[in-house]
């Protein structure tokens, strides 16, 4: 638990008033993006009176923080949902400072239903899985080069000795731990780096009222110029010239590039003088992982309610692994699927009828053919959406923190910075991480 003087101390960093920000016309810094990362640059640099423009390509701020508001009364996150690890995270102080209420995820009881309503148990290979993967693990270190993890597992003669049932076990409890944390299958994951990233402490929160409440907070007295699409960034006199998609061009000192990495990898915003090496290669170098939502509203509850978690082992690695009630921070029998890495991608490609139909065929397969149609249904695409192009970066094979810190930090002598959770080689790929790039840039900006 934070302890009520660190609470206190936290508020008093957060809210304390910020500087009126000067002319709109002639910021210092121009900071691309309002996704957590941004707001919390733009805040930081406001607070130190640097006068600071926000331009978000969005009509809404927030970016992979998204909470939908389409059912009143009930919002529901469309991208990121939990603090992870609430203890010693800077997100607790941030909502507490805010006033928005956390509730801790239930994560047991986590049945593992089959098709037809069994419970699989898993124990077995849930201690399998961790065998193979520290021993894969250990064998690929000894490698000069990095392979996937998935390719390291299946290297194995412990692997090659498992029966069909057990490697579908193996892969279940994988999927579960790796692919959908880090949203990218286990052939695409470094075995060197796939998890090298730091945790905090305490349970993991959700935000009965939804996460939009922190980057709302955050954006509070700054400037941000929505349906602002940058596609261009050139070097002029000593500082830049930032162009967007509507022909408005803005110029100050420094740019700050937050957009995630999905879309540096696309190449939507030019650049007209080359960025550095290493930067390009941390670019290219990294990945871009998929995990997706579906969320479903009934007209009754009709899965278990001893804890927030189930989950369903069914014939595709992956497909509808897990689900989260959100019956107890709504009230309102809703279920929220996530599907990640190849099952992610399968099932974005369907629209929306498509999507439910197969979401209802899982679910009528574990609960029976008397579970009603959904009265409603929320489904996130982040692969196909511009402004992300996929859900957060991954350690791809050869990729690791060093690339994190290739690509985060300043280029063209200073004038172009980049952040977002791509950079953070500490928490990447969460919201905490973003934010304190942010926060990082904003640092090194202002000296
Ligand atoms: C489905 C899903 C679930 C997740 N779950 C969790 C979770 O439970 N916990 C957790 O900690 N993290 C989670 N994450 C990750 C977390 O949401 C992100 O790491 C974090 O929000 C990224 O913040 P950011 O500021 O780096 O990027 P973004 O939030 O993506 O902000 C970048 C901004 O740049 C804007 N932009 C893009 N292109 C342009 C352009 N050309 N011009 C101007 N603006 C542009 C975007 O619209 C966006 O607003 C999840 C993400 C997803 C997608």
């Amino acid at each position: 638990m934070v302890s009520r003087r660190e609470f206190l101390a936290g508020l008093a960093s957060v809210a304390c008033p910020i500087a009126p920000a000067r002319a709109q016309s002639k910021p210092d810094v121009i900071v691309i993006g309002a996704g957590m990362a941004g707001l919390a640059a733009a805040r930081a640099l406001t607070e130190r009176g640097i006068a600071t423009l926000v331009l978000e390509a969005r009509a809404r701020i927030g970016g992979r923080v998204w909470t939908s508001t389409s059912w009143p009364g009930v919002p529901v996150d469309l991208g990121a949902s939990w603090i992870h690890g609430t203890v010693g995270n800077p997100l607790t102080r941030l909502a507490d400072a805010a006033g928005v209420p956390l509730r801790q995820t239930r994560w047991d009881p986590n049945p593992v239903f089959a098709p037809g309503g069994g419970r699989v148990n898993i124990d077995d290979a849930a201690e399998r899985a961790e065998a193979l993967i520290d021993t894969a693990r250990a064998r690929a270190e000894a490698r000069e080069a990095d392979i996937s993890l998935g390719r390291a597992v299946e290297a194995l003669p412990d692997w090659a000795g498992l029966d069909h049932e057990m490697r579908r076990r193996v892969r279940h409890v994988v999927h579960a731990e790796i692919e959908l944390d880090y949203a990218a299958g286990w052939q695409e994951l470094s075995a060197w780096n796939f998890d090298d990233s730091g945790d905090y402490g305490g349970a993991d929160a959700l935000f009965p009222k939804g996460y939009g409440a922190l980057p709302a907070h955050l954006a509070q007295g700054l400037e941000v110029q929505t349906g602002a699409a940058v596609v261009r960034i050139e070097k002029a006199g000593g500082g830049v010239r930032v162009v967007t998609g509507t022909g408005a061009v803005h110029q100050a000192r420094h740019a700050l590039v937050t957009v995630p990495l999905g879309v540096l990898k696309a190449g939507t915003i030019g650049f007209s003088h080359p960025l550095g090496k290493a930067r390009r290669a941390a670019i290219d170098g990294l990945g871009m992982g998929l995990m997706n939502k579906c969320c479903l509203r009934f007209g009754r509850v009709f899965w278990p309610q001893s804890g927030d978690v189930f989950s369903y082992l069914g014939a595709r690695d992956g497909h509808w692994a897990q689900w989260l009630s959100l019956s107890a921070i709504s009230g309102e029998p809703v279920l929220m699927g996530f599907n990640a890495a190849v099952a992610a991608r399968d099932i974005e490609a369907l629209d929306d009828a498509a999507t439910i139909a197969d979401a209802m065929t899982v679910l009528r397969s574990i609960f029976g053919q008397s579970v009603p149609d959904p009265v409603a249904a929320q489904i996130s695409r982040w692969g196909g959406d511009p402004f992300a192009l996929g859900a957060y970066s991954f350690a791809a094979v050869g990729s690791g923190r060093e690339t994190r810190q290739a690509l985060a930090g300043a280029d063209w002598d200073g004038r172009l910075v980049f952040a977002g959770e791509a950079t953070h080689a500490d928490h990447p790929a969460t919201v905490h991480g973003a934010y304190l790039s942010g926060e990082d840039a904003a640092g090194w900006i202002a000296g």
